[in-house]
């Protein structure tokens, strides 16, 4: 079971979660973990999949396939958000919601691992559509479903409203208002102040943290986003806020660039009556491979999985890479951005802001008891100061990059749990 870690050869193909074992039989290795113990927790404890009908506006009947993985729960209920998307599959699935149980973990939060889906392209679908099929996935998936058991969040391509849908259809069945069997909601049904932006906040966060320990300000420092949806929009404002020099940012549909920065909330605005940043007045068009490429002090992928691979690694030239999207480098292109000398501050920590505040969100649901945003806001940097305190640690302990040190301390909180709580029966 214990092996050393080595980079896997192109023609090996490993798919997302075969990339994701390698990593944790890395880190397995690194903590002498028992064997036993590393077995469990290669394998996804639960996967559902399932088959659904959903019945269009123009009156035919189509079958979509859904997904939900428990990857460990020895701490908590199982946490993690629902993604649409067209290329979702139960292998990618897996990976994220293994990534799930590290980072809730990292920052100390009462919760297991999870993640899942639908595959689907929500952009062809309407809203009716949209909601009937987010009812007949919630229904699908309810089996798993409740505020002690698996409270899902939002993630790509799903927002506020689908959690007010899910929200609903949960509550319909259990024939009163269930709150904390989601989060990410809207306020007016108990969702959190504070909870819209937290991911972006707490990657924010995390990078004036790192600064400041390099003894360097972000006012000043030039930055690249790449997406500008839930994740990305907010860090590119709060950066524009903290006086960074925000030169780029980028969606699915293309990207911009401006060397004397992009006023960031002129393009909120933009975008909200476009729907895209393409075409933003007062700055050139990019690529998304440009994006990835620009020499500025911070490159921060918000978007999708695999962006810094094999290909670009060797010609990305920010010497900070803050991962706000889950799993944006490839191991690959992780070796080769360390031997470049650039720091790369993992997922794992960089965007646990989100799963922070849904915490927040399903405690103050529990307690029938909400707190200002100031509170959250407040909560939310002294969790993640601890948790990059906690990788700073494990960093000094085993002499290792912040990606690995965040793995050793996710793993090592939940083997504890494991063996704390032994095998049943
Ligand atoms: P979102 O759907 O709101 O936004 C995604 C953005 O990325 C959009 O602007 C989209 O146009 C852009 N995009 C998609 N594919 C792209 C591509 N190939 N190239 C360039 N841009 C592309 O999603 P989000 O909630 O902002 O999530 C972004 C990332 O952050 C994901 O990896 C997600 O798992 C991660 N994340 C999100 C949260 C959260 O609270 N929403 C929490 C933790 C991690």
């Amino acid at each position: 079971m214990q092996t050393t870690f080595r980079i896997p050869e192109a023609h090996e193909r490993f798919s997302p979660h075969e990339m994701a074992l390698h990593q944790f039989d890395h880190i397995a290795y690194l903590l002498g973990l028992d064997g036993e113990i590393a077995d469990i927790l290669r394998h996804p404890q639960r996967e559902l999949t399932v088959n659904f009908p959903v019945r269009l506006d123009d009156g035919s009947v189509r079958v979509f396939t859904g997904y939900r993985v428990h990857h460990n729960i020895a701490r908590g209920p199982a946490k993690g958000g629902l993604r649409y998307a067209p290329d979702l599959n139960l292998d990618e699935v897996r990976m994220l919601a293994m990534l799930m149980t590290w980072k809730c973990a990292l920052v100390g939060l009462p919760f297991g691992g999870a993640k899942g889906g639908v595959a689907c392209d929500p952009a062809a679908l309407s809203p009716n559509e949209l909601e009937r099929l987010t009812r007949r996935f919630t229904t699908e998936m309810s089996v798993l479903l409740s505020p002690e058991r698996d409270i899902p969040a939002p993630d790509v391509n799903t927002n506020s409203q689908v959690m007010a849908w899910l929200m609903d259809t949960y509550s319909m069945h259990a024939g009163h208002s269930v709150p904390a069997v989601v989060t990410g909601k809207p306020l007016s049904i108990g969702g959190s102040l504070g909870r819209a932006g937290a991911t972006g906040r707490g990657v924010v966060i995390v990078i004036e943290e790192v600064l400041r320990d390099a003894g360097r300000p972000l006012e000043g420092m030039s930055v690249a986003v790449q997406g500008f949806g839930n994740v990305g929009s907010v860090v590119a404002s709060l950066l524009h806020q903290a006086k960074a020099n925000v030169v780029a940012v980028a969606d699915i549909y293309g990207g911009l660039y401006n060397s004397r920065g992009i006023t960031v909330p002129h393009l909120i605005r933009y975008v909200e009556e476009t729907g895209s940043v393409r075409g933003f007045p007062g700055a050139e068009p990019l690529t998304n491979g440009e994006l990835l490429e620009l020499p500025v002090d911070v490159l921060i992928p918000a978007a999708r999985e695999r962006q810094l691979t094999v290909e670009n690694a060797a010609r990305v030239r920010a010497r900070i890479i803050a991962e706000a999207a889950n799993d944006p480098t490839t191991p690959e292109a992780d070796h080769i951005l360390r031997d470049s000398g650039a720091l790369i501050i993992p997922d794992i920590l960089c965007n646990a802001g989100g799963v922070t505040a849904s915490y927040f969100e399903w405690v103050q649901d529990l307690q029938a008891l909400f707190w200002d945003e100031d509170e959250v806001n407040k909560r939310l940097k002294r969790v993640l100061s601890g948790a990059l305190r906690a990788v700073r640690d494990a960093q000094a302990q085993y002499g290792c990059d912040m990606r690995t040190a965040a793995h050793i301390v996710g793993v090592s909180r939940v083997a504890e749990a494991i063996k704390t709580r032994g095998i049943y029966p």
